[in-house]
């Protein structure tokens, strides 16, 4: 059985043909549900597909029919496991939350809803966001659709493989340190992670409060901004998220930046090589290519990787086998609590705890935790100044196209992998991956991104960056 061409086309193309009343919102879960059929088994991007996804066609199709006509009016979604969809399973891909049941719905969700969208079901991730390859979930790996014996990335990787292999037409995914972005770039997709506090918090199941933000994975650039344009907005339920007016409009400038010091070392050759030919595209469609030096952003690896686990320490505190999922007893209070942990969950997150509480506590905070502080802030205030002279700055998304499951099993050469996103999460500006083309490994082509990253609030001068290399 091949699989439905139906669900190969982008947001926009699918909203077209459903305000034409070619197809019917029916008709595009049914050809996501084939596809998954075929597919999934083998990829387990979907750790659970919802049984009522053909009653919420139905409804959609009746809103349409009543007069509604939102662009995401009856578009099939897939939704990363920790993004709270009320009255449904929500798990971070971890076992301590087994059994868990969300209560409310995510403002992303809840804005998604009241536009029309269909949620097929929630996508495998990394344990609570940790990691690369989506490798970290305690549901097992997800595949590459391009390459089954490779990644398809992480955090969001199942988001990123059930849209990469047509079993939605859109995904939403979350990016603490590069995990739209990294999964957009080894599965051929768009990947926003927009500014910090432009989309709400609310509802996400949080790995580092100061770092996470969700955002679309699509096709297009067109349907990234038409989600984007959905789902962002000041939120009376998160505080850090901002309005409209926060940050003033930059003119739609062609000046791109490039740190090409960064590439010197453990960048794929073959990656250059499609990062500068994307380069001189852009330039014939009219963008100045200039040199910039960015030299903190040779710290950001170093400084995330303190600032994240601390702030992961502190919200996984709340995991305590009391308050949610998974409960396990001991014979005292803190026994349930080190059983529960201990059990529940994953290697990587228990690594990760350990980090944070041990980069937080007394004797070592000056040293890890108030010295990332002072390098982040460095970091903000370089990246500031450049934005100042270019419109966007750009870079191969990840250094390498996807690797083979298994590849990494040394976290340090995991981490690695995020060297060019964290950046952005540290200073909450919005960036986004674009494919730009492949390369060929094993006899099989894999997609690369290249990364856009703008000024705060302006996420205009990514999608107009991603459109000029998008066209033919
Ligand atoms: N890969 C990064 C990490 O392991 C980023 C994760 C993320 O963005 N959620 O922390």
């Amino acid at each position: 059985m091949g699989i439905s061409e139906l669900a190969s086309i982008s947001i926009t193309e699918a909203a077209r043909k459903l305000g034409a009343k070619e197809i019917s919102a029916l008709d595009l879960v049914r050809a996501c549900l084939k596809n998954i059929e075929v597919r999934d088994k083998s990829l387990n991007a979907y750790l659970e597909v919802f049984d009522d996804v053909e009653a919420q066609a139905k409804k959609a199709d009746e809103r349409r029919a009543k007069g509604e006509s939102h662009p995401l009016l009856g578009i099939p979604f897939a939704i990363k496991d920790n993004i709270l969809i009320k009255g449904r399973r929500a798990g971070a891909a971890s076992k301590i939350l087994e059994g868990y049941v969300a209560s409310y719905d995510a403002t992303v969700i809840k804005k998604l809803k009241d536009a029309g969208a269909i949620f097929l079901g929630r996508t495998n991730m990394d344990e609570f966001a940790h990691g690369s390859s989506t490798e970290n979930s305690a549901y097992g790996p997800t595949k590459n659709p391009f390459d089954e014996e490779r990644v398809p990335g992480g955090s969001s990787g199942g988001s990123a493989a059930a849209l990469a292999a047509h079993m939605a037409l859109g995904s939403l995914g979350t990016d603490t340190g590069g995990s739209i972005r990294e999964p957009a770039s080894f599965c051929g997709l768009v990947g926003l992670k927009p500014t910090y506090g432009a989309v709400s918090r609310s509802g996400l199941i949080a790995m580092g409060s100061s770092l996470d933000q969700a955002g679309p994975l699509t096709k297009t650039v067109a349907d990234a901004e038409l989600i984007f344009n959905t789902i962002k907005g000041e939120d009376p339920l998160d505080s850090t998220s901002i309005g409209e007016h926060t940050y003033a409009k930059k003119s739609a400038g062609r000046r791109i930046g490039v740190p090409r010091r960064l590439f010197v070392e453990g960048v794929d050759q073959d990656v250059l090589k499609n990062f500068e030919t994307s380069l001189e595209r852009l330039k014939k469609k009219g963008y100045e290519i200039v040199d910039i030096a960015l030299p903190s952003a040779s710290l950001a690896l170093a400084v995330y990787y303190i600032v994240m686990p601390a702030e992961v320490s502190t919200n996984l505190a709340r995991f305590d086998g009391v308050r949610y999922g998974l409960s396990l007893k001991g014979t005292s209070l803190y026994e349930d609590y080190a059983k529960t942990r201990g059990e529940g969950f994953g290697p990587e997150v228990r690594r990760r705890v350990m980090l944070g509480t041990y980069v937080l506590s007394a004797g070592y905070y000056d040293a890890y935790y108030g010295k990332a502080t002072i390098a982040r802030k460095q970091l903000a205030a370089e990246v500031t100044r450049v934005l100042e002279e270019v419109d966007c700055i750009a870079n191969p998304t990840t250094p390498t196209p996807a690797f083979k499951i298994g590849e990494k099993s040394d976290p340090l050469s995991m981490y690695l992998a995020d060297i060019f996103t964290v950046t952005a999460n540290l200073t909450g500006n919005p960036a986004i991956s674009i494919p730009m083309g492949s390369v060929t490994r094993d006899g099989k082509e894999l997609p690369v991104g290249i990364q856009f990253t703008a000024a705060h609030g302006d996420e205009a001068a990514l999608f107009a960056a991603g459109k000029a290399l998008e066209e033919k």
